[in-house]
């Protein structure tokens, strides 16, 4: 029988596991407290626990998987963090500081069937998807790296979340949970790349997180230049599951749009995302391409900023990312697509 992972343990599991373990119920609750509310996952540091209640976790649970291999430091405060997994695979999470909060980045597969062009995970395609317990570890390897707990998640890191749903909608339910961590699904976002039968499945959970849609482009002949394949949705398919997010869950939708030089950075283009974001109530996060392949060119700045400035002349709400993330080799997948190399 497999091993059931500490990370992701009920109060029920625990409760079953201490009374096979000849120890009283009440200290199923010790453990998950220090689980849970103290971020601690290894039984040897939960010191109000008997010295063979320790010893025999580490026998019967996983308890933490997987380990930080590398550090990738930024200018910018940036750091992206390199995670080992069991079987050797790897992922990222980053540690993303500003003035105002804290917010961390976190990968919900090994690799990403997906395949956005301009993208360094979709490269090799899916390898696995994570496990509930290998999405919370990557957590907690932020705040004990950071020492922080952070204001916000994000799903943005490798893999499309919604394809791994069962696996991210476990993970979520221990994040913001009130018995287990408890954090808000409102500082919580997940990002997709339009993939509409799971932002439907993400309706159903009833959370208030944030809709993160990475667009990319205003009509479907250059959406599919730049998502080949099978995953990519129609616009219209995709709007429409915006709208039902929003009237559903009440909140507004976020469209990502990463800019590509030649490709998507008219100002036709411009004027049509804008019209998008005013009849579907979006917001707009630009993100200028950080050059990873030669296929695809950054836009120039004014470029950028002229189709900022057409977004919000209409009144879009508009981010503009211009910059973390790019220079700890942060760009989508990089981290491990290096890793990749370096075991060959
Ligand atoms: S951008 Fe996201 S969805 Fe696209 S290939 Fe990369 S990880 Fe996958």
């Amino acid at each position: 029988m497999s091993l059931r992972a500490l990370a992701n343990c009920t109060y029920s599991d625990m409760e079953s596991l201490v009374k096979d373990l000849g120890q009283p119920v009440f200290r199923a609750k010790q453990i998950m407290e220090w689980v849970f509310k103290h971020y601690e996952l290894d039984p040897e540091r939960m010191l109000n626990l008997p010295l063979k209640l320790r010893k025999d976790l580490k026998t019967k649970l996983i308890c933490m998987s997987s380990e930080i291999k590398e550090l990738s430091k930024g200018d910018d405060k940036t750091t992206k963090l390199l995670i080992s997994l069991s079987d050797k695979e790897a992922v990222e999470m980053v540690i993303i500081p500003s003035r105002e909060r804290l917010t961390f980045c976190l990968s919900t597969q090994v690799g990403c069937p997906v395949g956005c062009r301009f993208c360094a995970s979709g490269e090799g395609g899916l390898v696995r998807n994570l496990e509930a317990h290998e999405i919370i570890e990557q957590l907690y390897h932020g705040i004990a790296h950071s020492g922080s707990f952070p204001d916000n998640i994000v799903f943005m890191g490798i893999g499309e979340g919604l394809l791994n749903f069962d696996k991210l909608a476990a993970a979520l339910g221990k994040i913001t949970e009130a018995d287990y961590i408890g954090m808000s699904p409102r500082r919580i976002t997940i990002s997709t790349s339009g993939y509409v039968p799971g932002i439907y499945r993400l309706i159903e959970l009833g959370k208030p997180f944030i809709l993160a849609v990475s667009l990319h482009a205003v009509d479907d002949a250059t959406r599919a230049e730049i998502i080949p394949g099978k995953l990519c949705y129609p616009i219209a398919e995709i709007l429409q599951a915006c709208d039902d997010y929003e009237k559903e869950i009440g909140r507004m939708v976020t469209f990502e749009y990463t800019m590509l030089a030649g490709i998507n950075d008219s100002n036709a283009d411009a004027e049509k995302l804008a019209k998008m974001a005013r009849r579907h109530h979006a917001k707009i996060n630009l993100i200028p391409y950080n050059e990873t392949s030669k296929e695809f060119k950054r836009p120039k700045e004014i470029d950028i900023f002229n189709f900022r400035d057409i977004l919000e002349k209409v009144g879009v709400t508009v981010m503009l990312r211009l910059e973390k993330g790019g220079k700890v080799n942060a760009a989508c997948g990089q981290l491990r697509v290096q890793h990749i190399k370096d075991q060959k």
